[in-house]
């Protein structure tokens, strides 16, 4: 249930609502908008009774809230979620940002040299797995705790944040104290306790669809975050499984505008991963430009044919650089 504000509304009366919504055992969620405050209510709504709540002063309309997802849901938002990347980036509500990197970190040297690169070609954020699910376990893990200092102390050098990816409850302490942002990968999206830990935490989350979940299932892993109390979730389609096998997953562009309609979050997608190969990544994510989404989150590595994880789909720092600049033409035409 939604509780909507009169444009005007006094903050006593707010309390007043908030209040009357806590004595029945809901939580009350508000959002300030510009010009109106809406009080998004998660618990047994039939304990409220829609005729005195809109009798409280200050109240304009009552509303239900039909969809499973409650905090992810537009409804429960006055406007668009702007997530921070570290303390100097932005995404989300028309800040457009690219997240750069190598699929794994794998020295020092190369993330600085790629951080450098990316950044110089626009790229706000460094991607670089320290660990890495693997489908096989003979192969790369990562370089674990080693691969986040090299990536804290490129962030140091260069000054982009990071992105990096936590598999496994027992990593969340440890990867939060280095990252700018959480990356749940696809294979997780629905590890439940892996939602509820990193949304427990306070850094920003990457939440990447999983290979075979439904747009519902997707908005109710954010939910799973957001209940915990972390409002700063990312959304990012990277592709799911079909019958299709020209690619390594089958891009699902309608997602784009389908979830900017559904949720207040940011939506970005990830191309390298939808492609599985380097020609392709541009085009997608040339088109996600121009569905609408929030940002791109992209593999870049020095030397792509030598990579230790997914070279096949790696730009090089050239690919990068023209992806980035056709991007912009194509962001303007649209914008
Ligand atoms: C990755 O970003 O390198 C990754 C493993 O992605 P996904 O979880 O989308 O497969
Ligand atoms: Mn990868």
């Amino acid at each position: 249930m939604v509780i909507v504000m009169r444009p005007g509304a006094t903050e006593d009366q707010l309390q007043a609502v908030i209040q009357r919504v806590e004595e029945h055992g809901l939580t009350p969620h508000v959002s300030r908008g510009k010009t109106q405050t809406i009080v998004g209510c998660i618990g047994d709504e039939h304990r409220l009774e829609e005729p005195v709540l809109l009798s409280l002063p200050g109240v304009a309309r009552v509303l239900s809230v039909e969809r499973p997802y409650k905090l992810a849901s537009r409804d429960f938002a006055t406007g668009s979620t702007i997530v921070p990347l570290g303390d100097k980036a932005t995404v989300g509500n028309g800040h457009f940002a690219v997240i750069a990197g190598p699929c794994s970190v794998e020295g020092h040297a190369m993330l600085r040299e790629t951080a450098t690169e990316v950044a110089k070609a626009g790229a706000v954020a460094l991607r670089g797995g320290a660990f890495k699910p693997r489908t096989s376990p003979y192969s790369f893990q990562g370089l674990g705790e080693e691969g986040l200092q090299i990536l804290a102390r490129v962030r140091d050098e260069v000054g982009l944040p990071i992105v990096t990816e936590v598999l496994d409850t027992r990593h969340v302490a440890l990867v939060a104290q280095y990252a700018d942002v959480l990356q749940i990968g696809a294979r997780n999206m629905q590890n439940y306790a892996l939602l509820s830990e990193v949304g427990s935490t306070d850094k920003p989350v990457l939440l990447k669809r999983g290979m075979s979940a439904l747009l519902e299932d997707f908005l109710l892993a954010a939910e799973y975050i957001m209940t915990e109390g972390n409002a700063n979730v990312i959304l990012c389609e990277r592709g799911i499984r079909t019958f299709e096998r020209a690619m390594r997953n089958t891009l699902d562009m309608g997602a784009v505008p389908f979830l900017k309609r559904e949720t207040h979050l940011p939506v970005i997608v990830d191309p390298s991963h939808a492609a599985g190969r380097r020609d392709l990544v541009e085009p997608l994510a040339l088109a996600a430009v121009a569905a609408g989404a929030d940002g791109l989150i992209v593999e870049v590595h020095p030397d792509p044919d030598r990579a230790k994880t997914d070279g096949d789909q790696s730009l090089s720092f050239e690919m990068f650089a023209h992806m980035m600049h056709v991007g912009r033409a194509v962001r303007k035409a649209v914008q």
